[in-house]
């Protein structure tokens, strides 16, 4: 009996022990497990701790032999392989890359930038610009309404009649005198996005990316739409060339080849219409005026006398004038003067009421204001009252 009772204490001990060893097992195998990935982990830095960095770039160009020219963000631009890894329709110009340490093989195609937009671009959903702030430039409101809001708000009539209204418009004339500002008013009016965008940067800030951001413009345009385009200072990318020899005339080449593929891939009738501002007309390239593109030309000159005494009533009218300020002579010191000028005076008149503690802004601080912004280009003001007396007195 005593026999059999050890027997059974011998076979307890002995499961609890397995018990026990099964345990341990289990613990050093979580164990295991844990360390191993510990040293995967280590490896995996130690191998980003040695390797070497790659060089980004920014491809320009697919090569038909399958290579490319890369720009790099080194400086030089690159004529590169391209690693079998690398799926080929995915490079395309703009896209950006790796290239291995000795800038020889593109090794990936990097992720496109999730802001891609607006790094070039100015965006505005719906300007509050409205035609009653343009001063003069009558006709040319009503041009752009024509070629520009009508088709907007009504393609049907256009489609009803057969006619094709112009897919872009080139505006010119000198600076400071609406270009901008008609762009805007025909936007906010036809309740449109307006997308603006300065050439003159694609071909100085954006290096190499011309191309792509021009082709991200409209794509951005067309799901905005309706929407309105502004490239302003165009003949930075449109200036007529004789040769385009330099690797950033083949640059400013590409993007305005881009621009010419997009508007030449639109229809007039989509909601998409392209506005494109230059103050020299002289040396723009004339494919770019060719049927289909930039086909309705028009001048916004400097304004008139009775288009500076308007934008003189635009610019005064939430001003408080003392009843001697006389728009119309306002207008007539002026010859020469922008819209821009013209907006500048009457800030400075405004500034110069504030420096002689008054509340109300009187003829001579317009005066003064005309003196310093138009400088030499002043002419001394003579009241009419005086002159139809005959008497050549200057009041300033
Ligand atoms: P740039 O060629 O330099 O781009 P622009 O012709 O586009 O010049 P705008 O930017 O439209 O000129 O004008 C600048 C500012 O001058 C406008 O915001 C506006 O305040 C004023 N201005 C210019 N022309 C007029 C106008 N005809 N009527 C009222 N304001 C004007």
């Amino acid at each position: 009996m005593a026999e059999v009772d050890l027997n059974n204490e011998r076979r307890k001990g002995i499961s609890d022990y397995v018990r026990y060893l099964e345990m341990r097992i289990q613990e050093l195998e979580a164990e295991v497990t844990y360390l191993r990935r510990e040293v995967s982990y280590y490896k995996q830095e130690i191998e980003k701790l040695l390797s070497t960095p790659l060089i980004e770039g920014v491809v320009l160009e697919v090569l038909e032999d399958g290579r490319a020219i890369v720009k790099s963000s080194t400086g030089p631009n690159l004529i590169v392989n391209v690693s079998g890894s690398i799926n080929k329709g995915n490079l395309r110009p703009g896209a950006h890359v790796a290239l291995n340490q000795r800038g020889s093989t593109i090794v990936e195609i990097l992720p496109v930038r999730e802001d891609p937009y607006v790094k070039a671009m100015e965006i505005i959903e719906r300007p509050n610009v409205r035609y009653s702030d343009i001063g003069g430039l009558e006709d040319q409101v009503r041009e752009i309404r024509e070629v520009v809001e009508l088709p907007l708000k009504h393609p049907e009539v256009f489609r009803e009649l057969g006619i094709e209204p112009p897919k872009g418009i080139l505006l010119y004339g000198p600076p400071g005198c609406g270009k901008t500002l008609l762009a805007k008013a025909v936007a906010g009016e036809s309740q449109a996005t307006f997308i603006s965008l300065v050439a003159s940067e694609l071909a100085q800030k954006f290096v190499g990316e011309g191309a792509r951001i021009v082709r991200e413009l409209f794509e951005f345009a067309r799901k905005r739409a309706p929407s309105i385009v502004l490239i302003d200072e165009i003949d930075a990318i449109a200036a007529r060339r004789l040769d385009i020899g330099t690797s950033g005339e083949r640059e400013i080449h590409r993007t305005l080849t881009q621009l010419l593929a997009e508007l030449d891939g639109f229809d007039p009738l989509d909601n998409v219409k392209v506005i494109a501002t230059t103050n020299r007309l002289d040396i723009i390239d004339p494919a770019l005026l060719r049927p289909g593109r930039f086909d309705r030309v028009i001048e916004v000159p400097l304004p008139g006398l009775k288009g500076r005494y308007d934008i003189f009533k635009i610019h005064t009218r939430k001003m408080k004038l003392s009843e001697n300020v006389d728009l119309m002579e306002l207008a007539k010191l002026t010859e020469g003067a922008t819209g821009a000028d013209i907006k500048a005076i009457c800030t400075e008149a405004g500034y110069n009421a504030i420096r002689s503690s008054r509340r109300y802004v009187a003829m001579e601080d317009f005066i003064r204001a005309i003196r310093k912004v138009l400088g030499s280009r002043f002419r001394p003001y003579i009241p009419s009252s005086s002159r139809e007396k005959g008497i050549d007195k200057q009041v300033v």
